[in-house]
């Protein structure tokens, strides 16, 4: 019997990825720890980012950080501890920031963004989780118009990319959101988002499907990989079980570039970590999902509970949460929200998969033709996995894409980082 595909991690691009390959009459076997609040998928703001192609550095970041750094409610923090280690991660988020870079991974964020409801839908379908997707518009607002026109290029961007939005004027904004604080003027509604109500519920839903299609899933951590001449031909987990494989897809978040390395690949990848604080009795509930553009986080309604979700902190993967990030989130909501009720909320930190070009790797290993990367999706990996997975799909079938991967090739670090 041939073995089956093992896919590492269940989060979102594991999940999608298991799903697309099934659907392709591939046998599939997943490994996961089998906690998912350690997943970024369980925690992440549940927004289907239709039309976002804006990649996180662009020219003005340099100019633009040392003041996120400086507000406390800002949307960027570094713990300078770990400045050391970050560094050749921020020179090349820097370097991806010049005009030219700037410009070409936004066509490629296009790429994947253009085909989010396309590829999800047979996904929600099969799971029977279309339920799960509320309709947009997700609302992205500014204390005043001067404030989205400082957006300048980011916002000719998107609209360069054919982002459907209308403009909302302080009378028609409040007249849409009328929960708004007063010190709110202006918005963008982003008209083709969608957003997930519950993370958590779409990931059980997915494995659910997945068991259902005659996958397996198996609970474990894998710490090494089995070598025959340039393939894998199985993984070892934590405990020794080891597990045969035809092939492999390395789909493990932030913590993939430790696998990466078993098999002569570096990758940059760092953990941005973002918070959340889920509110169960809000006292004030939106009507749409929104987003405080300068402070970087987002109030996302889910069902009768209330997520503020968003920030990025620079650390590591091991650094214990700070708290008064997700503390911070609610200050920032109040701004939004007047009269916001925190009571019982709770907190939560997650790893984000950074690469510093804000693009993922989708790629196959250098030295291992039969292992399939699929990570990094940073903000986006909610967004994204389903078109990732049809990729990890095409390639598991040597079925060539309709979707060039060239711009997420492993290979694109090899050079040295200044370059
Ligand atoms: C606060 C926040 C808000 C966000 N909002 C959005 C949003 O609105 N829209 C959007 O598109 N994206 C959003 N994101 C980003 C998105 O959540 C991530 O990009 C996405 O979840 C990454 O999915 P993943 O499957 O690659 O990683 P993860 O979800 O982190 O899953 C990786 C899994 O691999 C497992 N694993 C790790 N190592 C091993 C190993 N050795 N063996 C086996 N398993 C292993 C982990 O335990 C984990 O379960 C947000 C993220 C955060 C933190």
């Amino acid at each position: 019997m041939t073995a089956p595909v093992v896919v590492i991690g269940g989060g979102f691009i594991g999940l999608c990825s298991a799903l697309q390959m099934q659907r392709r009459g591939l046998a599939v076997t997943l490994v996961d720890p089998g906690d998912p609040e350690a997943a970024a998928s369980f925690g992440n703001a549940g927004q289907f980012a239709v039309g976002e192609v804006v990649p996180l550095s662009g020219p003005d970041t340099p100019a633009k950080v040392p003041r996120w750094l400086m507000d406390p409610l800002g949307p960027l923090a570094i713990r300078w501890r770990h400045l050391p280690r970050l560094t050749p991660w921020l020179i090349r988020l820097l370097r991806a920031g010049r005009p030219d870079r700037v410009a070409t991974i936004s066509a490629s964020m296009a790429a994947l963004s253009d085909r989010i409801h396309l590829d999800y839908q047979p996904l929600l379908e099969a799971a029977g989780a279309q339920a799960l997707v509320q309709p947009g518009p997700h609302l992205r607002v500014y204390p005043s118009r001067a404030a989205f026109d400082a957006d300048g290029w980011r916002w000719d961007m998107r609209v360069k990319a054919g982002l459907r939005h209308d403009l909302l004027d302080r009378d028609a904004l409040h007249a849409l959101e009328p929960t708004l604080g007063e010190d709110i003027h202006f918005a963008v509604a982003a008209l083709d988002a969608t957003s997930v109500i519950d993370p958590l519920a779409l990931m059980r839903a997915f494995d659910a499907c997945f068991r259902a299609g005659g996958g397996t899933v198996v609970t474990g951590k894998v710490t090494a990989f089995t070598r025959q001449g340039n393939a894998v031909s199985g993984v070892t987990l934590a405990d020794g079980r080891v597990i045969a494989a035809s092939q492999v897809v390395i789909a493990a978040g932030a913590w993939s570039h430790r696998l990466t390395r078993l098999l002569g690949d570096r990758v940059p990848l760092e953990s941005e970590r973002g918070y959340h604080v889920m509110l169960p009795d809000p006292g004030v509930m939106p009507r749409h999902t929104m987003s405080h553009v300068a402070r970087g986080f987002a109030v996302l309604p889910m069902g009768d509970r209330l997520r503020l979700a968003g920030t990025v902190e620079l650390a590591s993967l091991e650094a214990p949460p700070n708290w008064d990030r997700a503390r911070r989130l609610i200050e920032g909501a109040r701004t939004l929200l007047p009269g916001l009720n925190t009571e019982g909320a709770r907190f939560w930190m997650g790893h984000r998969p950074g690469l510093p070009d804000s693009l993922p790797v989708i790629d196959r290993a250098t030295r291992a033709r039969n292992v399939i990367y699929a990570f990094g999706h940073g903000h986006f990996g909610l967004s994204w996995a389903a078109t990732t997975g049809r990729l990890v799909a095409d390639l598991a079938t040597d079925t060539s894409s309709n979707l060039d991967i060239a711009p997420f090739r492993v290979g694109r670090f090899a050079g040295p980082v200044w370059a």
